[in-house]
């Protein structure tokens, strides 16, 4: 039986046109197909035109539109394809992640590295083989197509700027690869037996990247503006004086207003392990600071605006952060 994919179109480079000002988006869904009419034998194609951005203009209310267009329309495809772009594309596929649960479905995003109207795109490659993870089924729920590789939503990040190859599963084994129009996989994550929609996130999340003599008033002026404020700390997890100095007050005093603040790495591979330095310990022993573990920065930022919807109670809190989704978190102790 033919498949029916649904075509959800956001902008990004993969629809980019050049304009005077540089690389925007203007090409719909409609347009992006004529350049890939092999996937009309593969399946049955709708296309939604959602948004059309440069994926740093997305938000989370961003997010929200795509998962709303997604549930709105779930019983009618058999898997979805989301084009992205690819800047923001970690953040999103996280965010969906959290928005759309247990999805049985395939809901695959993707997007290029030139626009599909160059002579040298990777465009194309990257939407046939979206439409391929989509059509095949046997890899559901959220993830990202991209320089032929399937990588979870949870675990996607961005790491190479201009390379086609431009993302990497973090902390996490790729799900598998398209090579030749077939899909191979090597990880196939347990199907839920039907999704759960989720419609609200709380934006106020913030991320503070320590360098070398940081000041603790930006965390203040960080933790005025937000609920939550992520501090990407040095190594396994260690903030300037977080055995007692002004760091360490600053985070006592706002966990003591219902702050929530997690410690995560500047480090791409292996995590955080606040415990093992004192510079982390008594932030985590003492103060209760939540960490990320083995989360990506992407996939903690939408958890915590995700989690923040649902409770402020920061034992509850607590709780959603550490409860795995999606294989976000597997490596952590309480
Ligand atoms: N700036 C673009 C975007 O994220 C880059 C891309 O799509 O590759 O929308």
């Amino acid at each position: 039986m033919e498949k029916r994919i649904l075509m959800v179109e956001t902008g990004g480079t993969i629809a980019a046109e050049m304009t005077e000002a540089g690389l925007a988006p203007g090409l719909r869904g409609t347009d992006l197909l004529a350049y890939v009419p092999q996937l009309r034998d593969l399946c049955r194609v709708d296309c939604l035109q959602v948004l059309s951005l440069d994926s740093t203009n997305m938000t989370p209310a961003h997010w929200l539109t795509v998962a709303k267009a997604i549930q709105e329309r779930y019983g009618d495809y058999d898997g979805f394809v989301v084009c992205h772009g690819t800047d923001t594309m970690a953040y999103t596929a996280a965010a969906l992640s959290y928005l759309i649960q247990d999805s049985p479905k395939p809901i695959v995003l993707t997007g290029g590295q030139k626009p599909i109207y160059t002579d040298t795109t990777d465009s194309k490659t990257n939407l046939l083989d979206a439409f391929t993870v989509a059509c095949d089924g046997r890899i559901p729920g959220v993830t990202v197509v991209f320089g032929g590789s399937v990588i979870l939503g949870t675990r996607a990040r961005k790491t190479y700027s201009k390379s086609f190859g431009a993302f990497s599963s973090i902390n996490y084994p790729a799900l598998g690869v398209v090579r030749d129009g077939q899909l191979i996989p090597y990880l196939r994550p347990a199907a839920g037996e039907a999704p759960r929609f989720f419609d609200s996130l709380d934006p106020k999340v913030s991320l503070m990247k320590l360098i070398p003599g940081a000041s603790p008033a930006q965390l203040s002026f960080l933790l005025k503006e937000s609920h939550a404020v992520i501090i990407e700390s040095f190594g396994v997890g260690g903030v300037p004086a977080g055995d007692g100095g002004e760091f360490y007050r600053i985070i006592r005093d706002n966990l003591a207003l219902g702050k929530i603040i997690a410690v995560t790495t500047q480090v791409q591979n292996e995590g955080s392990d606040l415990a093992v330095y004192s510079v982390g310990h008594r932030l985590k022993s003492e103060l209760g600071v939540l960490e990320a573990y083995d989360m990506t920065t992407e996939a903690l930022t939408a958890k915590l605006m995700w989690a923040l919807a649902r409770t402020t109670q920061p034992n509850l809190l607590a709780k959603l952060l550490y409860t795995p989704v999606a294989n976000d978190i597997l490596c952590y102790s309480e």
